[in-house]
């Protein structure tokens, strides 16, 4: 054997292996470097979606000719200073990508310090390292790159279609884009500038320049924090199709994480077609000692130290604001399937030029922005008056308020939840849809759905796991008239399970291989009591009995439920109708079926009136 130490180009040219796999790794990696030093702006230009040419200019403090000198050495970085790899506050600290890249591609920099007269430039291309030389510029860096994997041509043929590697890094700086809102971005695709994204003072506003307006409409911004752990972002409507637009962030850095997509989904499984995500736009933020961003090369995955922790956060802080968004799903729905192109808009609300302005109201002021029929949701802040929220499409506003005593202003509720209210049944078309009227409002109620949902919400709270970590329901029982008999093998499995089955309303009993079901949970006593049984078993068999365990039990006993709901071609009564609606009104998430499609629609007159152009 003769072992010998590997030369330096091999070795950068192994470490490029695994960070830069396409033209977009190597668009990420330097828009990385620019934001970690300081820029403003960052300016993408590629040719053949960077196959061909790649240029990344930033304005950020740009460097000095020593390290100009000092950055393409491998493990040459001005990150990390203390020894502790899980402080981490900027978005390298490896050095290893500026060397990664110059040993398998053609390198030029540019680059001044804001107090050096002149800037310094400097040529990388085959290991061949030019002496600085100064050049004239502005401050910050331009880094240039041309032939891509020209030392390692294997790595070419592995590479997709140009708008194939278009698309990916074009993606690549959304993603950045996202992440960082105080930076203004543009992209530009041979002569073609895909994008120009200004500096965002808000997260919402970048959000809707990346997304796209209407998209946007499509979902609500939220936060929330608790202990240390911190979850903001833009959620979709459960409807809402995804489009590949979903982006997670940890600490502010784009990740592809599958534990934080799994949380997701989960959360949102209770409103939505099975298989289907909705886009989102999450942003965690954690500690740093709490997650270990130094697991993959690329940093695209990270590792949390408490897993299930931050897993009971992410799914709890999106199914609250899940349960709000869902009200506004309905009336969404209607606006875009009443809102022909010839209605004219609406007048603007009189507060429209307030945009996320703070500003100071008095008590009159106040009052008439409440009253306003623009406004979905309107909130006292706190008992003193001091601040108002208006929302409206998305955006909140929040009023300061000058007289603190005033007394119209108490007649508004603090947090007023948004009730709803269906009104009376008026008829009943084609067997399947409720057509009801409230004071300002019809709807258009499909009642099939919403009555899955009012069984779901029912299964829901009813079956628990309780705190000796046993399944629970609480779901009333009933006899069979005539027990259900089947022939089974695995007779042995089932005694097994016997405690679990009868704690969750089941009554049986099993002679040799014959099991006999007497009493069921009485929501599926028209289902087939021997599916479900059997499903409920399989489940146990599967899994271990927690929060994922509990979702699929409650998503068993709604698909079962479902077949027993009022199905559509149902003829009801004006009493059936009306006690559905008063059940509807008291269930949360209303505004979807479990499956995820709306359950009602609603039309206010003002729009009935603009249809007529009255
Ligand atoms: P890392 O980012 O992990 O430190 P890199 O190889 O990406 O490693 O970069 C090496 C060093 O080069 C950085 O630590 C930084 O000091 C310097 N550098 C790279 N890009 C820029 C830039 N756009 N502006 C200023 N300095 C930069
Ligand atoms: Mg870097």
């Amino acid at each position: 054997m003769n072992i010998r130490i590997l030369p330096p180009e091999i070795v950068n040219q192994i470490a490029a292996g695994e960070v830069i796999e396409r033209p977009a790794s190597v668009i990420k990696e330097l828009v990385e470097n620019s934001m970690d030093a300081g820029c403003q702006s960052i300016d993408v230009f590629v040719r053949n979606g960077g196959i061909s040419y790649i240029c990344i200019k930033d304005d950020g403090e740009g460097m000095s000719r020593e390290d100009l000198e000092l950055c393409i050495q491998r493990h040459a970085t001005s990150k990390l200073s203390g020894k502790n790899l899980l402080d981490i506050h900027s978005f390298g600290f490896r050095g290893e990508a500026l060397p990664s890249i110059c040993s398998i591609a053609r390198v030029k920099f540019l680059t001044k310090q804001e107090n050096d007269t002149v800037g310094w430039t400097l040529k990388v291309d085959g290991g061949q390292v030019t002496v600085p030389s100064p050049e004239q510029c502005d401050k910050g860096t331009t880094i240039s790159i041309t032939d891509l994997f020209y030392t390692t041509p294997a790595r070419l043929k592995f590479l997709k279609s140009v708008t194939t590697e278009s698309s990916y890094s074009m993606q690549a700086v959304k993603n950045l884009a996202l992440a960082n809102p105080e930076i203004a971005f543009s992209f530009t695709n041979n002569t073609k500038k895909n994008f120009t994204y200004p500096k965002a003072d808000d997260l919402s506003k970048r959000i809707t320049d990346v997304l796209g307006k209407d998209f946007f409409q499509n979902g609500g911004m939220f936060e929330h924090e608790t202990d240390g752990m911190h979850l903001k972002g833009w959620l979709g409507l459960p409807t809402c199709k995804n489009n590949g637009q979903t982006y997670c962030f940890v600490n502010g850095r784009p990740v592809k994480d599958r534990f934080l997509i799994m949380a997701i989904k989960t959360a949102y499984q209770d409103v939505i077609i099975p298989g289907e995500q909705p886009p989102f736009v999450l942003y965690l933020t954690l500690d740093p000692q709490e997650v270990d961003i130094n697991v993959h090369p690329a940093k695209t995955e990270v590792r949390f130290r408490q897993q299930s922790k931050i897993r009971g956060f992410v799914i709890n802080s999106i199914i609250d604001k899940l349960s709000k968004l869902s009200v506004k799903t309905s009336s969404d729905v209607a606006e875009k399937f009443f809102h022909f192109a010839h209605i004219k808009e609406p007048g603007r609300p009189a507060w429209e030029g307030y945009k996320n302005e703070e500003k100071v109201l008095n008590a009159q002021e106040i009052w008439e922005h409440s009253k306003n029929d623009n406004i979905l949701n309107f909130e006292r802040k706190n008992e003193k008056n001091d601040a108002f929220a208006f929302q409206n499409e998305n955006v909140v506003r929040i009023l300061e308020y000058e007289n603190k005593e005033d007394d119209m202003l108490s007649s508004i509720p603090v947090q007023q939840p948004e009730c709803l209210d269906l009104g009376i049944s008026k008829a009943q078309l084609f067997l399947s849809y409720i057509i009801s009227q409230n004071n300002d409002c019809i709807f258009i109620i499909d009642q099939h759905a919403v009555h899955e949902r009012i069984v779901y919400e029912k299964i829901e709270k009813n079956i628990y796991i309780d705190e000796n970590g046993l399944i629970i329901s609480n779901l009333p029982i009933q006899k069979l008239l005539l027990p259900e008999c089947l022939q089974i093998k695995n007779s042995e499995l089932i005694k097994e399970y016997l405690p679990h089955i009868e704690r969750i309303g089941f009554k049986i009993e099993i002679e040799q291989d014959t099991l006999k079901i007497l009493e069921v949970p009485q929501i599926l006593c028209e289902s087939n009591a021997f599916g479900i049984l059997m499903a409920f078993i399989d489940e146990l068999t599967n899994n271990e009995i927690g929060d994922s365990f509990l979702k699929k039990i409650h998503k068993i006993f709604a698909d079962y439920a479902c077949h027993n709901s009022i199905r559509a071609n149902h003829e009801l009564s004006f009493e059936e109708m009306d006690a559905l609606l008063r059940k509807i009104e008291q269930t949360e998430r209303i505004g979807q079926c479990n499956h995820g499609r709306p359950s009602y629609v609603k039309l206010p007159k003002q729009r009935l009136d603009q249809l007529f152009g009255r």
